[in-house]
This record gives C-alpha cells, sequence and structure tokens, in this order.
C-alpha cells in the first residue's frame, strides 16, 4: 500500500484477525488518539519499528528489560538452553536455581513457586492466601492493578464500604462479591473494611508501590500499618512486586522499605523478557500449596527451561552487578529530576512522581497520592506529548497512567536528548487547558 507507514498497513491487516489489532489493549495507543507502532526489533535503550525509525524506549516491556534489549549474557543463557529441548513437563535444576536465586534475594520468601505470568501468580497467591486463612474476602487499593484474573477486576469507585462492581464485561458479580476496594495511601479505609469484616479478610494485597495509575509512591507509614492491621486481624499481606521486585532493590519494594510481607507475587523481571510470573513467601502458607496441601495449582509449562535460563542469566547479573541499582537511580533522578526543573522554568502544571527508575509526570498541578487524585491528569495533554516525543524518537508509555521505566541500557545521552525533547513541548505549550491556565493548540 501507498502512502501509509509499514506500521499502519500492519495495524490494518492485524485489526482484522486480533481484537483491536493487538494482543494486550494498551499497545493499540487507544488513549494517546493514533495508530500503533508494531516493532520489528531493538538492542539496548533502542526500539526499532517496522518503518526503521529508532526511538530510545522507556517502556521496556513495561518492566521486564532492567538491562535493556537483547542484554548479551540472557540472550547467550536462551540460546545455549535452545538445543537442549524447549519443555519437559518435568523437574529441572534450573527451577531449584531459580527458586535458590529468588529467595535468597527476597527477604520474605521462604518457598517460591513459578508460573507463567503475573496475572496467574496473583490468581494463585489469592487462592492460598484463602486456603490458608480459611477466609474469602480480599481488600485491594483503588488504582492498583494485580493482572487480569476476575476478582481483581475491581476498582471500585468512591462508595468504599458498600458492594464491588466489576471494571469488566463478564465478569460475574458473585466473582467480585468478596474483594473490598481501599484508597491507597488511606490506612483509615482499610481500617473501615476490617471493621465491617470481621475475621472475614484473608489478605490484603498491594502494590508497595503503585505504578499502574502513574508512580503513586506509599507514604511514610502506609506499608507499616498495613502490616500492623493485617497481623492484628489476622489477615496476610500480600505484596504484588510484579513491577517493583528486584527494581526498587534487589530484594524489591521489600527490601527498599523494610517492611515484610506474608506472599508476594512477581513477574517482568524474573523472565527477563520471557514470559514467567511466580509467588511465595511464609513456608507454612507455600506448603498449603498442592501437592502438598489442598490449595490447587498448577502449570503445562511452569518453570519453562528457557524461560528460566532467561530469568537465572538476568538475577544472576543483578545479584553479581550491585552498581546497576546505583545506575538506574541516578538515571532516574536524571531524568525525573530534569523534568522537574523544566516545568519549573516553564512554570507548566505537572507533577512528577518517581523513585528510582520509576517515574512518571502527569498532567495535572495537584499532588498525586491515590488514585482519585491520579485521575485529575488531563489525558489528552499527555497525548500531545507523547506524540511530540514520539515524532522525535522518544517512546514513552502510550497513556497517562503507566510508568516510564529506566534501564542499565539508558545512559546520559539518552536522557539529555529526552529532556531536550520535553523542554521544547513546555515552552510551545506551558498551560493545561484543562486547568485554565493557558492554551494548548
Ligand atoms: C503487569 C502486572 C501484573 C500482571 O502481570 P502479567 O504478566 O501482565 O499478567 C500484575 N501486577 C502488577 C503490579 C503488574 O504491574
Amino acid at each position: 500500500m501507498k502512502g501509509i507507514s509499514r506500521s499502519e498497513e500492519l495495524y490494518r491487516r492485524a485489526q482484522a484477525l486480533i481484537p483491536g489489532g493487538v494482543n494486550s489493549p494498551v499497545r493499540a495507543f487507544r488513549s494517546v488518539n493514533r495508530p500503533p507502532l508494531f516493532i520489528a526489533g531493538a538492542d539496548g535503550a533502542y526500539l526499532r519499528d517496522a518503518d526503521g525509525k529508532r526511538y530510545i524506549d522507556y517502556v521496556c516491556s513495561w518492566g521486564p528489560l532492567i538491562l535493556g534489549h537483547n542484554h548479551r549474557e540472557i540472550a547467550r543463557a536462551v540460546a545455549e538452553a535452545v538445543p537442549r529441548g524447549l519443555s519437559y513437563g518435568a523437574a529441572t535444576e534450573a527451577e531449584l536455581v531459580m527458586a535458590e536465586l529468588m529467595t535468597g534475594m527476597v527477604p520474605s520468601l521462604e518457598m517460591v513457586r513459578m508460573v507463567n505470568s503475573g496475572t496467574e501468580a496473583v490468581m494463585s497467591a489469592l487462592r492460598a492466601a484463602r486456603g490458608f486463612t480459611r477466609r474469602d474476602r480480599i481488600i485491594k487499593f483503588e488504582g492498583c492493578y494485580h493482572g487480569h484474573c476476575d476478582a481483581m477486576l475491581v476498582k471500585g469507585g468512591s462508595g468504599l464500604l458498600s458492594g464491588s462492581s466489576a471494571d469488566s464485561a463478564g465478569v460475574p458479580a458473585g466473582a467480585v462479591a468478596d474483594t473490598l476496594v481501599a484508597a491507597f495511601n488511606d490506612l483509615g479505609s482499610v481500617e473501615a473494611l476490617f471493621a465491617a469484616n470481621r475475621e472475614a479478610v484473608a489478605a490484603v494485597i498491594v502494590e508497595p508501590l503503585a505504578a499502574n495509575m502513574g508512580v503513586v509512591p506509599p507514604e511514610p507509614g502506609f506499608l507499616e500499618g498495613l502490616r500492623e492491621r493485617c497481623s492484628r486481624e489476622g489477615a496476610l499481606l500480600i505484596f504484588d512486586e510484579v513491577i517493583t521486585g528486584f527494581r526498587l532493590a534487589p530484594g524489591g519494594a521489600q527490601e527498599f522499605y523494610g517492611v515484610r510481607p506474608d506472599l508476594s507475587t512477581f513477574g517482568k523481571i524474573i523472565g527477563g523478557g520471557l514470559p514467567v510470573g511466580a509467588y511465595g513467601g511464609r513456608r507454612e502458607i507455600m506448603e498449603t500449596v498442592a501437592p502438598l496441601g489442598p490449595v490447587y495449582q498448577a502449570g503445562t509449562l511452569s518453570g519453562n527451561p528457557l524461560a528460566m535460563a532467561a530469568g537465572i542469566a538476568q538475577l544472576s547479573y543483578l545479584k553479581g552487578h550491585p552498581e546497576v541499582y546505583d545506575h538506574i537511580n541516578r538515571m532516574g533522578d536524571a531524568l525525573f529530576g530534569g523534568l522537574r526543573e523544566i516545568l519549573e522554568r516553564t512554570a507548566a502544571p505537572c507533577r512528577v512522581n518517581s523513585t528510582g527508575s520509576l517515574g512518571c509526570l502527569f498532567f495535572t498541578g495537584n499532588e498525586v497520592r491515590d488514585f482519585s487524585s491520579a485521575k485529575k491528569a488531563d489525558t489528552s495533554r499527555y497525548a500531545a506529548y507523547f506524540d511530540r516525543l514520539l515524532r522525535q524518537g522518544i517512546y514513552q508509555a502510550p497513556a497517562q497512567f503507566e510508568a516510564l521505566f529506566v534501564s542499565a541500557a539508558h545512559g546520559e545521552a539518552e536522557i539529555a536528548r529526552t529532556l531536550e525533547a520535553a523542554e521544547a513541548f513546555f515552552k510551545d505549550f506551558p498551560g493545561n487547558p484543562g486547568e485554565g491556565k493557558g492554551a494548548y493548540g
């Protein structure tokens, strides 16, 4: 076809065969009002699209690529595993090595079970929590994402104490009847739910640093308060570390914040780019999982040899190279600190939230500390910002309420180029129309 890009041509063909042309909704670029890129390759901090255009990549596959794309040691480990066979459906030494690495690095992990995605990890951890406590209810937080299993597809809205209703069609009311929704950074909302559901709450599940409503760090005392309330109420505390695990620190958010959950879920980084998830925690809880106990959970491809090879290579590298954390945190501070300075210089009514290599630019002048404050962001203005930077070869999350990820492959040159493009945008269009401060054209 003439006159359209290869990405657009592929998108047209894909739409006929794949819902929305994509295998995960955010990839369709709908919230930035433009057709999606189709990616043909990647290396280090860069993506290459189907038209051969290069981009600095701040999505990094939504987190797995903490060492950048196509890291040599991970690529080699996978290539070496291929000739040994792709799957056996039987136990392997690699799974043991993975379990040793994970339990050695993450403070609260005494036992761990491998699965194939973050969604599966959460679904399984919730089942183990319910089986162990013999209680049914789960408290989650508005704006926290835990994958697409039925029980977690609830944000709850404002009626914190009323019944929950699902965000998705196809989720029966019964599947979310035991899901209670609290407000992030608000211990009072958790206490109210505990008070109204005495001895019925199996677990509180939380992203210890929320990274799916943009980035919203926990306020001092919030995670400690959850720990204390859960222990007092006989409920389990589950940290969903699918993003934060092995990123905020080698031992994840639980090491970074010094709070010990009962169960944790992982994904993304532990697969190095291959489909992997895991859940684990206290031994007595994990001993309820089949075949040891009555909580059934299984997986044909769980602990897959290629996935384990990638995961072991990535976690071993992180364990052996603590300077990776210094680097990504320094680059994160340079990027997000630089953005804050630009906002100040241009008096743009925006906020940057960040912790280390995770951060987010919100198009709102208000402080963002939970879902309701995050939602005030002007998404059409984010779309304009996204588009402008994309045209300059900088690929950020194609949606306002997502994190930016900095990897070990991002250096000062990439950060400087990004800040330059951001500054030009804000010089041209300093205000947010939604907030009545200047015009955006
Ligand atoms: C991505 C994510 C999930 C879901 O993981 P998938 O591998 O996409 O199923 C769960 N929890 C959090 C915090 C995530 O960011």
